[in-house]
């Protein structure tokens, strides 16, 4: 006997911190048929694949590929690879991924230096000074872009200079800013990088780009231990899709359809053109919120375009709020993580989610939920202040 099948479930507009929603056009693209991993007509997707992240990571480096793997993979593939058993490492941490990048290091057996910053706030450089001040020798140095879990954009430039003049490489997890933000690898410095597909590249979960510089390339060259795992080895990685094409593991046809589509779509739009977008919906959002009394929760001028960390606000129940949007309105948002815990929304415009229509749309439901909640709101306040802001 059979039951009624789960599938498919309710369409949402999705808010939240990731999955973003997907285009038309990549989910068509996966459900092309399949062809072999090794059939020369997916080489030359690859190769599209590889020169279209280029672009998108803003970089030359010749060994920029998708993991297979979400971001996490991408996450433990730059410290795997980079890392062996007694190097040292400096992890900047304020928020979740940040602690993540800690809890990877010392799997790697490295020694651990942390820099840390109250969550909602950005690592400031003289504290990573400090750091190296007190006699560290680190391999690298790690720090997040887009803190997805506290909505903090981090400045980069100063924090790579740092790394580079003690000789340390520069490690970056751009998971929620790439698509969403710029993220320029060659001038910045940067020499191991990662993001993932379902945040600003609007692509379902299952890839994780990365990019090396060839200082890390060197770095990881001249390893003299074999890299702590077998499945994330870019030395036996970089044999499948640099020009030797030798199997590994057998590549995720499909996600990597969707991830061409995804990123051709970027190209066509024009980074720039993108990132303006994202400033310009994170702003309309912002306004909204605040004409009905809502700040966000992330040091101002720090702010992500691609995820907006908004303070609950007086005794409103979050789970409440939530539950109404998902069950009643078919919109997600996300809920705060960690510390904030109950304190905070998270509110992801990212890719194909950035736009007017899903700025208006979640502030209007705000407008009707709120009240119901035991939060008075001026209807129509929100979504004229946002409209204000288009123009
Ligand atoms: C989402 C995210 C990750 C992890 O990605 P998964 O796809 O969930 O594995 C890592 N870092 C940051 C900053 C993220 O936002």
């Amino acid at each position: 006997m059979s039951t009624r099948s789960p599938l498919p479930p309710p369409e949402r507009l999705l808010l939240g911190p990731g999955p973003s929603m997907v285009s038309q056009r990549v989910l068509r693209a996966m459900s092309i048929p399949l062809v072999g991993h090794l059939d020369p007509a997916f080489l030359q997707i690859m190769d599209d694949t590889k020169r279209l992240l280029q672009m998108a990571f803003q970089t030359r480096n010749e060994m920029t590929i998708p993991m297979s793997g979400t971001g996490s993979a991408g996450m433990e593939t730059c410290f795997v690879n980079l890392l062996e058993p007694g190097d040292e490492a400096i992890v900047c941490i304020n928020g979740v991924f940040g602690t993540r990048m800690a809890d990877i290091v010392e799997r790697c057996g490295a020694k651990l230096c942390k820099v840390e910053a109250p969550w909602g706030r950005i690592i400031e450089s003289a504290d990573l000074k400090a750091a190296l001040n007190r006699g560290t020798k680190p391999k690298l140095v790690a720090v997040v872009h887009a803190e997805t879990s506290t909505g903090v954009l981090q400045p980069l430039e100063e924090i790579g200079a740092l790394a580079r003049a003690a000789g340390a490489l520069f490690v970056v997890d751009a998971v929620t800013s790439l698509g969403g933000h710029p993220v320029r690898v060659d001038d910045w410095g940067i020499d191991a990088c990662y993001s993932g597909t379902q945040k600003c590249l609007s692509c379902p979960p299952g890839l994780s780009p990365v990019t090396f510089s060839p200082r890390a390339v060197d770095v990881l060259r001249q390893r003299k231990t074999k890299v702590q795992s077998w499945y994330l080895d870019l030395t036996m990685i970089e044999k499948y899709w640099g020009n030797d094409r030798v199997y590994h593991h057998t590549a995720p046809i499909t996600m990597n359809y969707a991830l061409n589509e995804a990123l051709r779509i970027i190209e066509e739009e024009g980074l720039e053109t993108r990132w303006t977008r994202h400033q310009k919906n994170h702003q309309a959002l912002k306004a909204g919120l605040a004409a009905i009394g809502i700040g966000l929760a992330s040091q101002e001028n720090h702010q992500l375009w691609s995820l907006n960390s908004v303070q609950i606000p007086g005794d409103v129940d979050d789970a409440k709020v939530r539950s109404i949007l998902l069950n009643e309105l078919n919109i997600e948002i996300g809920g705060g993580l960690g510390v904030l815990k109950g304190k905070t929304w998270r509110i992801g415009l990212m890719g194909e989610s950035s736009s007017p229509a899903s700025v208006l749309l979640v502030l209007s439901a705000l407008e009707r939920v709120l009240p119901r909640c035991g939060y008075k709101v001026e209807g129509g306040a929100a979504v004229a202040a946002a409209e204000r802001v288009y123009g």
